[in-house]
């Protein structure tokens, strides 16, 4: 029970990562604000905690609208009385997302509004919430893509993620001294709808698995353990960090045959 007594917030908690470290968190004794743009989504989610015995309510916001992001905040401690976890990670990965050249501008706007501005709104109406309860810990979703260039274009995205990790890094430091942690975790690429859907053929997959040196693709349930450790007291003495959780990658010159 290392999140006993605690209130999490988790966006994008209907699918992929948000969806498994929902779950996660409420083993280990987490009350969980699920939040999801999708309505029946984020109900699933509530339901599965629920009938595992755990603590979940579920509110519908989209990251990227102020109101939105103001009102998951006030209903987790109107719901739950405090907020002690936040976990900024819905995302989106556009389709039609690729080099500077062909990228069109209502999708470079789109990205950001959700991955960059979704998390400082998050943050924007989470922190006060979480000095109210005397301290905590924010977890916001930045990805591998971070650290390497892709001759694989998706240039909204991947600059979507250079700005959560550089935001995170500023507020970690701002919040220091007030007992609020923040941390990015940084996954690899992971079996979840979000890049299955983008990696739509074999040969996809393989231009990717190539450069992965365990030869695979990441799972949500990893990344949700992760995040259960930046969650939790156990990583106390961490902030400003940038969890790199991808099966070795940005280790990789050449990788095993
Ligand atoms: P996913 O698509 O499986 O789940 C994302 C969830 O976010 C969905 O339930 C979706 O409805 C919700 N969502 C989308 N827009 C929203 C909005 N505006 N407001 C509220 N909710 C919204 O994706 P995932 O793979 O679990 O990704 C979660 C995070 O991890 C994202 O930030 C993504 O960029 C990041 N990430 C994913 C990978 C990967 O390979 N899957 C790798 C690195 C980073």
């Amino acid at each position: 029970m290392r999140l006993k007594n605690k209130v999490a917030l988790i966006t994008g908690a209907g699918s992929g990562i948000g969806l498994q470290t929902a779950l996660r968190f409420a083993e280990e004794g987490a009350k969980v604000v699920a939040v999801d743009i999708q309505e029946v989504n984020g109900d699933v989610v509530v339901d599965m905690i629920r009938k595992k015995g755990g603590e979940a309510a579920f509110c519908q916001a989209d990251v990227s609208k102020a109101k939105d992001c103001e009102r998951m905040v006030a209903f987790a401690e109107e719901t739950y009385g405090r907020l002690d976890i936040l976990f900024n990670n819905a995302g989106i990965m556009h389709s039609q997302d690729d080099n500077a050249e062909t990228t069109e501008e209502d999708v470079w706007d789109l990205t950001m509004d959700v991955n960059v501005k979704g998390v400082f709104l998050g943050c924007k109406y989470g922190i006060p919430a979480l000095r109210r309860a005397g301290g905590g810990s924010i977890i916001n979703t930045a990805s591998f893509v971070a650290f390497l260039g892709a001759a694989t274009a998706q240039l909204a995205y991947t600059t979507s993620k250079g700005a959560v990790l550089a935001m995170s890094r500023e507020l970690a430091v701002i919040h220091a001294r007030e007992n609020i942690r923040v941390n990015a975790l940084c996954p690899g690429p992971l079996r979840t709808d979000l890049l299955m859907k983008f990696l739509n053929t074999e040969a996809k997959k393989q231009r990717r698995l190539v450069h992965i040196p365990m030869g695979r693709f990441g799972e949500a349930r990893e990344m949700a353990d992760a995040a259960l450790f930046l969650a939790s007291d156990e990583s106390s003495y961490m902030t400003g960090s940038e969890m790199l959780v991808d099966g070795g990658i940005t280790a990789a010159y050449v990788t095993p045959e």
